[in-house]
């Protein structure tokens, strides 16, 4: 879809979730919206980037949004899922995923964590060399049907976001591939495990560019090579490239594409395109995040030393990267009437404040928007990945509702409830039970 479709289209879903009442100065001042047949859309995207075979799995990054819902619409347009905790992979479960489309990385995984996930099939990624020690002690006793594979660090450095960086030198995550000795323990590891079938990589999670991606995921690829023509068979038969294509938050275009990705991975290593090696992937924030937004409304207006402020019901509860670290995590903010029409006057710098108690609680500061008057309604686009599914208590603010939208072909849009606003029960309440 072009950018201006996107906005349209936006525009459409919030003013029909205040016809619909979702959205209600009173009632529903906060909520979360996605776009789900534009999700749907990129999952399509994302499918035609990638050839037929070899076979590829795309497992969604469960963190990236976690709402069961959400995880079951991306289960029935044919991903998978990638899971990082037991909660995680409870959710996946709900959602329907069989577990054989499950992936489950995490630098922490216990031993019943390990025991349930080989006992059930899903895939698994070694993070250490303590760990591989652990799958052993396990499958001495447990038979499993696992894909298992260990997640090796290329250690090609950092992306812009030193944070969302996890193939630095010394990053937490993976087997360090270029630490002394490290190669040849490795190599050991897989002679000494012939269920050791995978090679597992994700260099990071936004600011990282796409050649730094591709020449991670080549060392793997590289790495997979060498383990199969050291031990004169073809032990790995599968790569798991990881997720991390960066999202624009600066507009509505989409780039770079899942397209402009896979003619990068062909050129940086065609033989992950071979058909020696399944792959699977795991994507979150590019396939969620311009397809959310979260909208609430203005509650008061001042003037504070010359600049107007919005004082809003979404804040650091809602934002919380985008709060404590601005120019890192910065965020389009719109500005819509009470009916939720984009406003048209003129301008003008003002700061958009959040409801927390600290001064640093404001989504953006200085921009420039047409005035914001109190009744009116915020948008804040891109907000469909990670931002959904990490709230923080501050303030002992609620959870907003999410809902899914869709629009049919008469241009009506109709709402399903992915999840719902979270109650507040004062002391009193419970004290009369
Ligand atoms: C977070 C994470 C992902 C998803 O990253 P995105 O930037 O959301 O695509 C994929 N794989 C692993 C191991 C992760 O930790």
């Amino acid at each position: 879809m072009s950018g201006s479709g996107k906005a349209d289209r936006r525009e459409w879903i919030l003013r029909a979730a205040v016809q619909q009442g979702l959205l209600d100065p009173e009632a529903a001042v906060l909520a979360g919206f996605i776009d789900l047949d534009g999700v749907n859309e990129t999952v399509r995207s994302l499918r035609n980037a990638f050839p037929d075979s070899p076979r590829v799995l795309h497992a969604f990054a469960a963190k990236a949004n976690c709402l069961v819902p959400v995880l079951e619409e991306l289960r029935v347009s044919g991903m998978g899922c990638e899971v990082a905790s037991a909660g995680e992979l409870a959710q996946a479960l709900d959602a329907g995923f069989e577990p054989a489309q499950i992936v489950f990385d995490s630098p922490a995984k216990t031993r019943a964590e390990l025991v349930q996930a080989l006992t059930l099939g899903i895939a698994v990624n070694a993070d250490s060399f303590q760990e591989l020690s652990r799958l052993d002690e396990i499958l001495a006793t447990h038979r499993s049907d696992s894909r298992i594979g260990v997640r090796i660090n290329p250690q090609v450095g950092a992306g812009s976001i030193t944070a969302m960086s996890t193939a630095t030198s010394t990053s937490k995550f993976g087997i360090p591939l270029e630490d002394e000795g490290n190669r040849q323990r490795l190599l050991q590891a897989y002679r000494d495990r012939p269920w050791l079938t995978w090679v597992h990589t994700h260099v990071g999670s936004q600011g990282c560019p796409l050649d730094l991606i591709a020449r991670g995921i080549a060392k793997a690829v590289e790495f997979a090579e060498e383990v199969n023509d050291r031990l004169g068979r073809r032990q790995v038969t599968g790569i798991d490239i990881g997720g991390g294509l960066p999202v624009n938050f600066d507009s509505d275009e989409t780039t770079p594409g899942f397209g402009t990705y896979v003619d990068r991975l062909r050129e940086q290593t065609p033989v992950l395109f071979s058909g020696a090696y399944e792959i699977i992937t795991e994507f979150g924030r590019s396939v969620l995040a311009k397809n959310g937004f979260t909208a609430a409304y203005v509650e008061y207006t001042k003037t504070v030393g010359g600049r107007p402020i919005a004082i809003t019901h979404a804040g650091a509860q809602v934002a919380t990267r985008t709060v404590f670290a601005p120019d890192t995590w910065p965020l389009r903010i719109e500005a819509h009437d009470p009916r939720g029409r984009a406003k048209q006057s003129r301008p003008v710098p003002q700061d958009i404040a959040g409801p927390c108690c600290f001064a640093g609680d404001l989504l953006a500061r200085n921009r420039t928007l047409p005035l914001l008057d109190a009744g009116d309604i915020v948008v804040v686009p891109d907000t469909g990945a990670y931002y959904f599914s990490t709230p923080f208590h501050y303030n002992s603010l609620p959870e907003p509702a999410v809902h899914g939208a869709r629009v049919n072909a008469g241009g009506r849009v109709t709402f399903q409830l992915l999840r719902p606003a979270q109650a507040v029960h004062p002391a009193s309440a419970l004290a009369g039970t």
